[in-house]
This record gives structure tokens, C-alpha cells and sequence, in this order.
């Protein structure tokens, strides 16, 4: 792992896990205690939700621009996820490295496996669920998805899951600040 110089943290980190395990929630508290950290904001085709804004959660696109995004290689590493592209904007990230930043990604397992060939010096999380039941309740609790968006997560899930072990590092999300402690340890955050 290579350290940020100035932080004393990883300067890319990576945060994967199943739709619904609580990545969102976790980032989210993470940057309200860490306002060091630069969240990457990625691009995707999929509908804003509710509350989402453009440039804020993502930046939605239609396909066609995705596209020409990606025969641009705009993309640090991009991947299709139940039926949508979603991909991390490159220029930005770079920019942030460069300025020393302590850099996340908040982003699904084959973006992750991207990253971990374009930047090997990343340090990767993955978040687990404590079991499935629970990770199922927390995708319909959120109430957001219809029903056969909710089964290609579902879906998908069992699929990432399996690939935990690629992992640096492993924390399961049953309690949310024990969660959250044990990330801000892996990223040397005090
Ligand atoms: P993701 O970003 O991984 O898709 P979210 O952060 O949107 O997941 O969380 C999915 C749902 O699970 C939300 O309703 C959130 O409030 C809830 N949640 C997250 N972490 C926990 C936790 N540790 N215990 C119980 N519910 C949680
Ligand atoms: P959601 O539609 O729930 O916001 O996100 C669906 C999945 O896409 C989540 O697992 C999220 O981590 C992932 N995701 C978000 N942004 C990116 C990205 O830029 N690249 C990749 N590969 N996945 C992303």
C-alpha cells in the first residue's frame, strides 16, 4: 500500500460490496468526519433517484454520452451494473492524486478489479453483509428500486460476494459505527 505522505492514509482507496450492504451511508459518514477525503463522483445512465442530484450524487448521462466517454478513455475503469454503465471520470481523480488527496472510490466489484490492475498500489475494501436476509431487507427498506431492478441486485449480489476474498481487507456491516471504525482504522484515519 502506498501511503499518502502528508495523511499517513492510502492514497487511493477502494470501497466494493453488494447493492444495499450500506457503502452509501458509510461514505457518507466517513466524509462528515473526514473532510480530507475526496469522494470521486461517478458518471452513470441509470435515472436519478428521489433526492439525487446531477454533479452532486452522480453525473447521469444518456448512454451515447457514456460512450463517447468511454472511445475517449475519460473512464478510470467503468463497468455495466443491472442494466446501467457507471464509471469513475479519470481527469478528476488524477488531478486529486496529484494535489495529494486522499482519493475514494465508491464503486461495484468489476470496477474494482480495473483499478486493482490500473492502480495496484490501491487499497481495497470489500463490504459485507452479516448474511443475505439482512442484505435483502436493506434493499427493500430503501424502497427506491422496483421489483426486478431489486432481483438484478439481488442477483448480483450472490455473485460479488463470492469474490470477497480478492480483498485487502474484509468488514461486515452489522453494526454501523463498528463498521465504520474499523474502515477508518484500515485507512488510517484517526
Ligand atoms: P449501498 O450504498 O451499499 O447500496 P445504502 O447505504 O444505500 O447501501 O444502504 C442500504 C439500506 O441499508 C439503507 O436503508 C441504509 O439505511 C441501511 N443500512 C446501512 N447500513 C446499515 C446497518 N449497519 N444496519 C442496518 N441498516 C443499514
Ligand atoms: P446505485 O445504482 O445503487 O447508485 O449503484 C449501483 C452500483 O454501482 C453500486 O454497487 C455502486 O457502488 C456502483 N457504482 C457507482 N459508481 C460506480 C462507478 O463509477 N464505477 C463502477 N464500476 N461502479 C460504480
Amino acid at each position: 500500500m502506498v501511503l499518502n505522505p502528508l495523511l499517513n492514509s492510502p492514497s487511493l482507496t477502494v470501497i466494493t460490496g453488494p447493492s444495499g450492504v450500506g457503502k452509501g451511508s458509510i461514505v457518507k459518514k466517513l466524509l462528515e468526519r473526514h473532510k480530507e477525503i475526496w469522494l470521486s463522483i461517478s458518471a452513470t445512465t441509470r435515472a436519478p433517484r428521489n433526492l439525487e442530484i446531477d454533479g452532486e450524487h452522480y453525473y447521469f448521462l444518456d448512454r451515447e454520452s457514456f460512450k463517447k466517454l468511454v472511445h475517449e478513455d475519460g473512464f478510470l475503469e467503468w463497468a455495466e451494473f443491472a442494466g446501467h454503465f457507471y464509471g469513475t471520470p479519470r481527469a478528476q481523480v488524477q488531478e486529486q492524486l496529484s494535489n495529494r488527496r486522499a482519493v475514494l472510490l465508491e464503486i461495484e466489484l468489476e470496477g474494482a478489479r480495473q483499478v486493482r490492475n490500473s492502480f495496484p498500489e490501491a487499497f481495497q475494501i470489500f463490504l459485507a453483509p452479516p448474511n443475505f436476509v439482512e442484505l435483502e431487507r436493506r434493499i427493500r427498506g430503501r424502497a427506491t428500486d422496483q421489483e426486478e431492478a431489486i432481483q438484478k441486485r439481488l442477483n448480483r449480489a450472490r455473485d460479488e460476494l463470492k469474490a470477497k476474498n480478492e480483498f485487502d481487507a474484509v468488514v461486515v456491516n452489522d453494526d454501523l459505527d463498528i463498521a465504520l471504525s474499523e474502515i477508518e482504522k484500515l485507512m488510517r484515519l484517526s
